[in-house]
């Protein structure tokens, strides 16, 4: 019978995308020192090897440290505009690839091929937002309290930035990072999750192919592999000034710990426990939509899912009703066939903290109302594939506290003001994204006020998962405080200076001092 890899077309994708493995007995990638041991890539969907990469050793990751330091000396020196021109014609480049590229995503990843083809848009539209930028890297000018003084402030490239990306945006995260660090001049490595190892191959090949074709060093962009033993050789090393880590709480804690013993900066972005409060005046078909996705989109596996829907009593049994109902039409399979809402999780480890949760709200008193399970016979070879699930549950249970990276919905109930609703929305160590559903004006500013939501995004009318890259991406408490992507989150990549020249024959001291000599 035909593979899914071969019905789907991924060996030309591959192709297109220019990944050869191990497995072929060739080298991965076309820039990268890797010789340490073999990584293999195991797709969620059909469980079959999609191919092996050789992890980077602390010898290769120093050839990697000594080309991307000498490329920074290079690129810095070319004018921000003709950087943006670079991630211009990689934005292009990425257009062109769009399908091989989102194919490959969904089928190492295991999130819809929409939602893969999704992934890669994001990437085309952070390079445009990163062109425009590459001529706005303003800085004020300020009054100098001195006569015959000009002070004014600019932005100067940090150097190499580290970056460090989880599995479940194999591409997007990088890219959010890169486009916006090469425009401020600085170089990137980058090591991306050790269980999407090609997408970042495949990345790699297409920013090289154009640093290639415009004559500049490709070690403006390094990839690194493997597991966080790499990725602590970044964050160990203070020739990295900027190390921006996604991943989970646990792993930030300890990131953040390492960079800041060093005086480093760090960009976190971390784990969430959404919630979307559902008021009495929320509209019940945009409420169940918006639930359905982000609880159940990408299996439940991104940072931005929702995880808590906070219901008002009055209409609790309606809004469980009409979610129960939209939970029976999902279709659960192949991620690469577009009849599918629902592809699998990650890998079996990610199975057994799904079933875990879902042990723990019972044992704590919840009650199940969408049975778990986990699927298994043909079309589920992988055994990645899960049933997601609703229970009924309350704000103060420790696994409701938790991030459980999976479709595990938790239904709980506020009563009288929105104040309640809000109390419990924030009463989680996380602070990621945040919604509200209503159509009453003032419960919606109240949500979005200095006493509303704690989060670094907070909706109304949409749900909490996925996000625009025009608006700073990130969160607050337990998710790192980092922003990204849009707004004037570029300013994290850039040193800041502040200039006062003296224009006059005089040498006056600031604050009136007088020095006579
Ligand atoms: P993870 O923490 O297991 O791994 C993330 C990355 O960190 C991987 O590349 C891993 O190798 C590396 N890593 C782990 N420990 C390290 C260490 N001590 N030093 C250096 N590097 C280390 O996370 P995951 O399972 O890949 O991803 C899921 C998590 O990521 C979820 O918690 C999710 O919410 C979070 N996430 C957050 C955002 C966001 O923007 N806030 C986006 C995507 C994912």
């Amino acid at each position: 019978m035909e593979s899914i890899a071969t019905k789907f077309g991924i060996q030309n994708a591959l192709k297109i995308l220019g990944v050869q493995t191990v497995n072929e007995g060739t080298s991965t990638g076309s820039f990268h020192f890797s010789n340490g041991e073999i990584i293999e890539s195991y797709s969620p969907v059909d469980g079959q090897l999609i191919g092996s990469v050789k992890a980077t050793t602390k010898e290769d990751y120093e050839t990697v440290m000594k080309v991307a330091t000498s490329a920074f000396k290079a690129w810095r020196m070319v004018p921000a505009p003709q950087r943006g021109e670079i991630v211009r014609q990689f934005g292009d480049k990425l257009r062109e690839k769009k399908e091989a590229l989102g194919k490959l995503v969904s089928y190492e990843m295991g999130k819809s091929y929409q939602e893969g083809l999704g992934e890669v848009q994001e990437m085309i539209d952070i390079c445009d937002f990163a062109v425009g930028l590459s001529r706005q890297l303003h800085g004020l000018t300020m009054h100098s309290e001195r006569p015959g003084h000009r002070m004014y402030e600019q932005y100067h490239p940090l150097g190499v930035v580290g970056i460090i990306s989880a599995f479940n945006f194999p591409v997007a995260v990088w890219s959010w990072n890169t486009a916006l660090a090469w425009i401020c001049g600085d170089v990137c490595v980058w090591k991306p999750s050790e269980k999407t190892p090609l997408c970042g191959i495949a990345c790699q090949n297409i920013i090289a192919e154009v640093l290639k074709t415009n004559n500049l060093p490709e070690g403006i962009s390094c990839l690194i592999n493997g597991n966080y033993i790499v990725g602590e050789f970044m964050t160990k090393d203070s020739r990295i000034p900027l190390i921006s880590a996604t991943g989970s709480t646990r792993m930030g804690k300890i990131v953040a710990k390492e960079v800041a013993g060093r005086l480093g900066k760090s960009l976190l972005e971390l784990g969430g426990n959404n919630a979307i409060i559902v008021t009495p005046d929320a509209d019940i078909k945009m409420t169940v939509i918006g639930a359905v996705f982000g609880a159940v989109g990408t299996a439940g596996q991104r940072c931005t899912s929702t995880r808590r829907l906070i219901i008002h009593e009055t209409i609790y049994d309606k809004v469980k009703h009409a979610i129960v109902d939209a939970y029976k039409q999902l279709r659960i399979g192949n991620p690469l066939d577009e009849n599918n809402h629902v592809g699998p999780l990650i890998d079996t480890h990610a199975v057994k903290m799904y079933k875990e949760a879902l042990d723990k709200v019972v044992e704590e008193g919840g009650t199940i109302l969408v049975e778990g399970g986990v699927f298994s016979g043909k079309g589920y070879e992988s055994g990645c594939y899960v049933k997601p699930a609703i229970a009924e549950a309350k704000s103060e249970y420790e696994i409701v506290q938790h991030e459980t990276f999976a479709p595990v919905l938790y239904l709980l109930k506020y009563s009288e003001s929105i104040e309640n609703a809000i109390d419990i929305q924030n009463n989680v160590a996380q602070g990621l994204s945040s919604a509200i559903m209503t159509n009453n004006l003032r419960e919606a500013e109240q949500f979005l006020s200095q006493e509303g939501s704690d989060c670094g995004i907070a909706n109304v009318n949409i749900g909490t998962s996925g996000a625009e890259i025009g608006g700073a991406f990130g969160g607050e408490k337990e998710t790192g405080g980092g922003r990204e992507s849009g707004s004037d989150a570029w300013k994290i990549y850039m040193r800041r200076q502040t200039n006062t020249i003296n224009y006059t024959t005089e040498l006056p001291l600031a604050q009136g001092i007088k020095f006579d000599l």
